[in-house]
């Protein structure tokens, strides 16, 4: 089922092309990510903080943009809930970011690539982003696909596709996709 995601205002797009190139800035560094967040006030539009995949560059398994980008911006608020904001990522969360932005108490999740996109190169857990919200006691807003083919070209890149090879959770499986649909 595809789902065209009309964005209720241009703000939505020019995030979302924003995180994109601060993304893709990812790759003149020695650990290229095509994953990035950004966590912006729902009301103004005001940037609270954005980062990137950081798993290859700290060692860390659930340094996921998006888990990232919460855990640094409830940090810099000084308290544990971003109600009132948004997180926007090039990539729909997997459920890992989607439950930690749930217990986070975002307003709304806007996604770029979806979660069979990034499923191409790495391995991915498979169940979409409103699932995990439709099977928690929390609500929140999740939108996407948006600017979807920008963001895929993050993957697409060929300093990405070289830096993939080197990921421990690179696809090695083709037969994977669609197993669980
Ligand atoms: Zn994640």
């Amino acid at each position: 089922m595809e789902k065209v995601f009309k964005p209720k205002s241009d703000r939505d797009e020019a995030i979302m092309a924003e995180l994109v190139q601060f993304t893709a800035r990812s790759f003149g560094t020695p650990c290229p990510v095509p994953f990035g967040a950004a966590i912006v006030d729902s009301r103004s539009g005001g940037l609270l903080y954005r980062a990137r995949n950081s798993v290859m560059r700290e060692n860390d398994p659930s340094s996921h943009a998006e888990l990232r980008t919460v855990r640094l911006a409830a940090k810099k608020l000084g308290k544990p809930s971003l109600a009132g904001y948004t997180l926007y990522s090039t990539c729909e969360p997997c459920p890992m970011c989607m439950a930690n932005a749930l217990w986070a108490g975002l307003d709304r999740v806007v996604y770029g690539a979806t979660i069979e996109d990034a499923n191409r190169h790495c391995n991915q857990i498979h169940i979409p982003a409103e699932e995990v919200v439709r099977r928690s006691d929390m609500s929140c807003v999740v939108e996407g696909e948006l600017l979807r083919d920008l963001c895929y070209g993050l993957f697409t890149d060929p300093r990405m596709l070289k830096a993939f090879a080197g990921w421990s959770t690179r696809k090695t499986n083709n037969d994977t996709r669609g197993k669980h649909d």
